[in-house]
Formats: C-alpha cells, structure tokens, sequence
C-alpha cells in the first residue's frame, strides 16, 4: 500500500513533468514567432572582397623615360661663301661705303692685261679696278678676279672725282665688255649679284651704295647704256631681306 504522503508526491512530480512538458510547448511558439523576420528584408548579401589592382612597379626617377623634343630641321641663313681672295689676308678694312660698277669699254680682257695697260699706259701704280669680272676671252666666263688693290685694301683708281672719295671708299668692279653695244653676259651678271652680296654683307652697305661710274661723275657712259644697274640694285635688295627673313626665322626657332 502506498502512503498518502507517497502519493502527493508522485502527483506533485508528475503535474510538474506535465507543467515542464507544456512550457516547452509554449515556449517553442514564442520561439517560433521571433524567428521569423520582422521586416521583409533581403538577405544581406555578404561583403564582396573588391581585388585591389596591383600597384604599378616602382621605378626610379633616373629611369622614368624624358620626353625631348622632336629635333628640329637646322636652318641657318643664306649666306655667300667667300671665293679665294675675297677676303684678304688682313680682313676687311672699315673703309668702303660705295660700289662702283665700271665696263672695260673693249670687247676681250682681263685683269693682268688691264693691269699692264694701267701701269704702261696711264702710268698708274697698278691695276686701278679692285674686281674683274670675265666674259669668256681672257678668262672665263663670269670669272671674278681679284685684283692686287683688294688684296692690300689699297685706294682705288677706277672713279676719279674732285674730294677721290669713291677712290678713297668706292670698290671698284669692272666687267669685261663693252656694253654701249652688248649686254653682259648671264654668267656675268650672276657674278656680279654674288659679288655686290657679298662685299655688301661684309661692308653694311645696301642698294643706295651701288653706283656706276657715269651716276657718280656724270663724265662717262660708263658701264654703258645696256648695263642693267637698276637689275643690280633690285637683286641686291632681294637678296639681303631674303638673308634677314631667313635670319630672323632662325632666331625664333629657339625661342
Ligand atoms: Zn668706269
């Protein structure tokens, strides 16, 4: 037989498995009631690595390619090659302001028998002209001779006037010819422009400096009527703003 205080016992055990069993119940819908989301949210994705790009190559300063610049066609002025004796062993006196073009007033010629007529005939101490310019009979043609004046930067006889000044300051260039009859020759009168560009440069002298023998003393068709002086003084002209265009660009290639 079984005690009544067994008996409680039992039955208190037993209401608490039962109470134990139903809180379990109840607990697993609460549970289930907060598991559920509360908002209608996606799943956070989760974080994504970003690959980090990989950082260049460390390259020393001294080896970082320079841009240069592109090299630039050289340019350099036109300018007239001295022929032998054109510029005379002592250089260049700073004593000439003037050119005066002469013809030989003959059909042939050249500077040694100029030369030699000057000295037997007029009984000058030399050659009288500083330049000869050959017309193919004595030289060739367009053949610049240097006469012994220029060579000692010695006073001319070729242009006599009442002061000597286009002696004293006056080139003296003859052309074999007489051009009161003929014209010069092309080759002559090419000569003729390289020369007068060149002594030019070389003295600071310009188009207004070019004279001829008559312009100057007014004594004399000298070079003669079919003598293209105004050809002379244009082509001069040309030719020296071509020299200073041409100058001026080089200057502003460094710029
Ligand atoms: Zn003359």
């Amino acid at each position: 037989m079984m005690g009544v205080g067994k008996g409680l016992k039992l039955a208190a055990g037993f209401i608490l498995i039962c109470g134990a069993v139903g809180g379990c119940a109840d607990q697993k819908k609460g549970m289930d009631r907060f598991s559920k989301p509360i908002f209608a949210t996606k799943p956070r994705p989760r974080n994504r690595v970003i690959p980090t790009p990989a950082p260049p190559p460390v390259q020393h300063y001294a080896q970082r390619p320079v841009p240069r610049p592109a090299p630039r066609p050289l340019q350099r002025p036109q300018t007239v090659v001295a022929e032998p004796g054109w510029i005379p062993p002592g250089g260049i006196k700073n004593r000439w302001r003037e050119i005066v073009l002469h013809h030989s007033a003959t059909a042939k010629g050249g500077a040694v028998a100029f030369d030699h007529e000057h000295r037997n005939v007029r009984k000058w101490d030399e050659l009288g002209y500083h330049f000869v310019i050959g017309n193919g009979t004595d030289t060739y043609d367009g053949k610049i001779e240097v006469g012994s004046r220029w060579t000692k930067q010695k006073t001319g006889a070729h242009c006599k006037t009442g002061d000597n000044f286009y002696n004293e300051h006056g080139i003296g260039i003859c052309l074999v010819g007489n051009f009161q009859n003929t014209s010069p020759t092309s080759a002559q009168m090419a000569s003729v422009d390289k020369l007068v560009l060149f002594l030019s440069q070389q003295c600071g002298l310009s188009a207004a400096n070019i004279k001829s023998h008559g312009g100057v003393t007014h004594k004399t068709d000298c070079p003669g009527r079919r003598f293209p002086l105004s050809t002379v003084k244009r082509n001069l002209s040309l030719a020296q703003s071509k020299m200073q265009t041409d100058m001026l660009a080089t200057a502003n290639v460094g710029r």
